[in-house]
């Protein structure tokens, strides 16, 4: 499965000369909610996920997405394992999971995104799940951004990368992409000007 071109093809990976939420400039912008549109692709993705994890052979008895970015890919996974879906959100910035999910002792607890980048969402998500006495036996997404190691991935783990080193991150791709200071962005240098992704209202 051509994972890139399934983003490219759902205008999930733009290509031009853009400036993140974070100040650099990049070639590339992850739109990951875009290619969950087509409920079709949604699960086309979420399937290719669950067979990895389950070729893994790991013990699963519930999948938590961090809210507003995992819910969909969390639950297409979930369906796709034939197993529990909830959420955790964030409440006055602090990760939470309430609307009377229960986590009993020792229940074995995956923590899935729509995309990794540095997976502190995640953690954050996966901390609660503990306090609440699971067990977080795993990561997933969609994509990995490149600053986490996945399985089957060559792309080592960087500094910034926040997921825990003893449990496995499991994702269909890499969208290891440059980011550049405006200082030294070579698009910059080139003559042409970043855009931010969503000043059309997207
Ligand atoms: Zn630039």
């Amino acid at each position: 499965m051509d994972i890139k071109k399934i983003y490219m093809d759902a205008d999930a990976l733009l290509h031009g000369h853009f400036k993140l939420s974070s100040g650099n400039h990049s070639e590339y912008y992850l739109q990951s909610a875009k290619v969950l549109e087509d409920p079709k692709t949604a699960k086309l993705l979420a399937d290719a996920l669950a067979k990895e994890i389950q070729v893994s052979g790991i013990e699963i008895d519930t999948v938590c997405a961090p809210a507003l970015g995992g819910l969909i890919a969390g639950f297409a996974l979930a369906t796709a394992l034939d197993k529990r879906s909830i959420f955790a959100e964030r409440v006055g910035g602090e990760m939470t999971i309430r609307r009377g999910f229960e986590i009993r002792p020792g229940e074995k607890v995956l923590i899935c995104e729509d995309i990794i980048t540095t997976g502190g969402s995640a953690l954050e998500a996966a901390k609660v799940v503990e306090e609440m006495g699971g067990e977080v036996v795993a990561f997933a997404a969609l994509a990995n951004r490149g600053f986490c190691h996945r399985e089957n991935s060559d792309i080592e783990r960087k500094p910034n990368c926040k997921l825990p080193t003893d449990k496995p991150f499991f994702a269909l791709a890499d969208f290891a992409f440059e980011m550049y200071t405006p200082e030294e962005c070579p698009l910059c240098k080139a003559g042409s000007e970043a855009v931010k992704p969503g000043s059309r209202g997207n």
